[in-house]
């Protein structure tokens, strides 16, 4: 098995056959070793195998043929910039027309020593027709009848960049197909058969030396079914591992919870009684609780999160809360103190906006455990904050915190049980891909009475009218939300035309129009926020930016007006839309529309017609692609080389089952796979929920 892998590992750098420039661009397109350029397959074939006389063939295709050199015609001197051209006949055909073959700025010499007088070359290009004669530009091919092997067939095109040709990677993958080794098969032999997929040496010669004119397709799902697989097994390995972390166990004390839901004006939903208890069983298990909530907009998720809280304080250790922006920090920190008022919980909220002063004193109370639930954004995590007993970390929106904070909160406790949330419907299927050693639980069922949002598409052209209704919609006492998007990706434009918007209606509208965006202060933020969300507040209409995307709650707003909505991407408007219908009154959303590409029609169809998160989710994948669903490269979606995240949905359906049964049952097929895991870089155990 090791000099198997020892082949694979090779480094390109080993080539015989290339130079050393050309190598260095080969392994900064492809990757450092052999596997990496076995894995880079192409993209097209072309078919040179088509080669009638030339009295009879087409034009506009590639034409293979051998043909005999008649005549030269040199550029004159004084036209450096025209063709050379070469007047040829199919050679086995005297009385064929002519057949000229044109070069530019090609030397004389050269034109001589590939092309010679009355000898014949096989020659392989596109044939066209110029003027009724027929011609080909710069053939593809010039080389020896005998040397017909090499041209005649199906040519695999590869993605290239600038400095290398396909015959150069042709050429080292020649020298690699020399002395490939077989591998075992880690794959279900019964699997592949019923799949018709080749084995892995087989799936990479079908695809490098292609015998049809299209890539083959059972070959390339073959490939990417390993790659998938590769990394499901990886990820269910890590989460046993992560299983059999030590943790704590708590006890499961339930007088808070119960005195809070006796307290409530609702009860739970049946997704939330699940969740909970799925979560129970973690806090009391004696392993490490890592599990991820997926919850659409409203669905509840606070209070779930609140519940493992409690149970945690109530066995005197602390639990700490952490939000992605101030503005929601603030409103968990205002909701839960609401909650907990008349208990002797001691509750805090620590922010980038406490005096260093404050925070010292609040380090204190948190080290001495005097604070039993800290709430507060990614400062909660600093080197200087220490806790006397830090058993729960919940991290809310937790999509929207970078990579360095998901460590630096790692490092906190090692046994530290943690719940993540997040309100990005993905769809399962993903969500495993990219939480797969997390354990996912989902809300999927919204409080009951909640009226559906009603949701209108609208011309921006119609703005007029729309406004004049909003008037008397305030005048009845409505809430509403007005948001304009980002313009060219400039925070500053952004913020411009935000901010001429709020001057505009305020022409109409007068004072009850606010305006909050990302530049504000946070002390500013939490005063126009504070107006908003009060009944007897001045402010009725917010005009923002994105940042009132994430997590705000103001029920009384009902209404939600988005401009230029087509820039925005689904899930987006879908977090943007749950700002509203938070209550039992009849809400509204309207998305206003400048240009529609189709695309971006599709999608604000897909708005009206639906407001389940996780079929928007299908369709935003559907539409963008996954990269795009999960808006940056921080998301921690595996890059994959060969497979496709739509187009091979299905493998990865059958791959998290496969994983899983692999990860519960023995095989003889261990070693073979060790060798799938190492092949593809998922060295079992190496993908982590917190590296990201
Ligand atoms: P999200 O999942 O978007 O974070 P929240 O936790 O902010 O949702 O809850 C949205 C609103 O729904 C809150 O006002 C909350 O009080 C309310 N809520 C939560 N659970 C229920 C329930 N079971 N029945 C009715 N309302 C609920
Ligand atoms: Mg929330």
């Amino acid at each position: 098995m090791q000099k198997i892998l020892d082949f694979f590992f090779t480094p390109l750098s080993d080539l015989k056959s290339v130079a050393p420039l050309t190598k260095k661009r080969l392994i900064s397109l492809v990757g450092e070793r052999y596997i990496d350029l076995l894995l880079h397959l192409p993209n097209s074939i072309i078919d040179r195998t088509y080669s009638p006389s030339l009295i009879d063939a087409q034009t506009d295709r590639i034409l293979t043929l051998e043909v005999m050199v008649e005549k030269y015609f040199w550029p004159p001197k004084f036209q450096k910039r025209a063709p050379t051209k070469v007047r040829v006949r199919d050679a086995h055909d005297p009385k064929s027309p002519a057949l000229t073959l044109s070069f530019f700025s090609a030397k004389q010499d050269y034109i001589e020593s590939i092309l010679p007088l009355n000898e014949i070359r096989l020659i392989s290009g596109k044939l066209s027709a110029y003027k009724n004669a027929l011609t080909m530009l710069h053939p593809d091919y010039i080389v020896l009848p005998e040397e017909i092997d090499k041209v005649k067939g199906f040519e695999p095109v590869y993605p290239l960049t600038h400095g290398l040709s396909n015959r150069l990677i042709r050429k080292s993958l020649c020298e690699i197909f020399q002395t490939l080794p077989d591998t075992p098969e880690w794959l279900d032999a019964m699997g592949c058969k019923t799949q018709q997929w080749p084995s892995f040496i087989q799936a990479l010669k079908t695809l490098h030396y292609p015998q049809t004119p299209a890539l083959d397709e059972h070959a390339r799902k073959r490939l990417a079914y390993d790659e998938v697989l590769s990394s499901q097994i990886a990820l269910a390995r890590a989460r046993t591992k992560a299983k059999k972390t030590v943790g704590f166990s708590l006890d499961l004390k339930t007088t808070l919870r119960d005195q809070l839901l006796a307290k409530l004006p609702f009860k739970l939903t049946r997704a939330q009684t699940r969740v909970i208890s799925e979560i129970d069983g973690d806090l009391s298990a004696p392993y490490r609780m890592r599990r991820l909530v997926q919850g659409d907009v409203g669905s509840g998720k606070t209070l779930v999160a609140l519940m493992a809280i409690l149970s945690v304080i109530e066995n005197q250790k602390q639990a700490v809360l952490m939000a992605p922006t101030e503005i929601l920090a603030n409103q968990h920190y205002q909701k839960i103190k609401e909650y907990l008022e008349d208990t002797d919980v001691r509750v805090a909220i620590l922010t980038g906006r406490h005096t260093s002063k404050e925070r010292t004193h609040l380090h204190r109370l948190l080290r001495f455990g005097d604070i039993d639930l800290l709430i507060g954004t990614h400062a909660v995590f600093q080197d200087s904050v220490a806790f006397k007993d830090l058993r729960l970390i919940v991290v809310d929106e937790q999509h929207r915190f970078g990579v360095k904070q998901r460590l630096a909160l790692a490092e906190k406790g090692e046994k530290t049980d943690v719940l993540a949330m997040t309100a990005t419907p993905i769809p399962r299927s993903l969500a495993m891909t990219l939480y797969g050693d997390m354990d996912v639980s989902a809300i999927d069922e919204r409080p009951p009475g909640r009226i559906p949002i009603e949701t209108t598409l609208l011309s921006q052209r119609k703005m007029d009218p729309l406004i004049e209704r909003l008037k008397t919609q305030i005048a009845e006492g409505s809430k509403i939300y007005w948001v304009c998007p980002l313009v060219e990706e400039s925070e500053k434009l952004d913020l411009a035309a935000a901010e001429s918007r709020a001057r505009a209606l305020q022409q109409i509208l007068g004072h009850s129009v606010g305006l909050i965006h990302g530049r504000m202060t946070a002390e500013e933020k939490h005063t126009v926020m504070h107006d908003f969300q009060d009944p007897n507040g001045t402010l009725k209409l917010l005009v923002a930016t994105t940042v009132i995307e994430v997590g705000v709650d103001v029920p009384e707003a009902t209404i939600m007006v988005i401009e230029h909505a087509e820039r925005f991407g689904l899930s987006q408007l879908h977090q943007l839309r749950g700002r509203v219908g938070r209550n039992d009154q009849k809400s509204a959303c309207v998305l206003l529309y400048g240009t529609l590409t189709p695309t971006a029609k599709k999608r604000l169809e897909v708005m009206r017609e639906t407001d389940d998160g996780f079929k928007i989710a299908e369709h935003d994948l559907l539409l963008r692609g996954a990269g795009d669903v999960m808006g940056t490269k921080q998301s921690g979606l595996p890059a994959f080389k060969v497979a496709d995240f739509v187009e091979d949905r299905d493998l990865l359906k059958m791959a998290i089952t496969e994983a899983k049964y692999l990860s519960e049952n023995e095989t003889n097929r261990e070693k073979a796979i060790q060798l799938l895991l190492t092949l593809f870089d998922r060295p079992s155990g190496n993908h982590h929920f917190f590296a990201g």
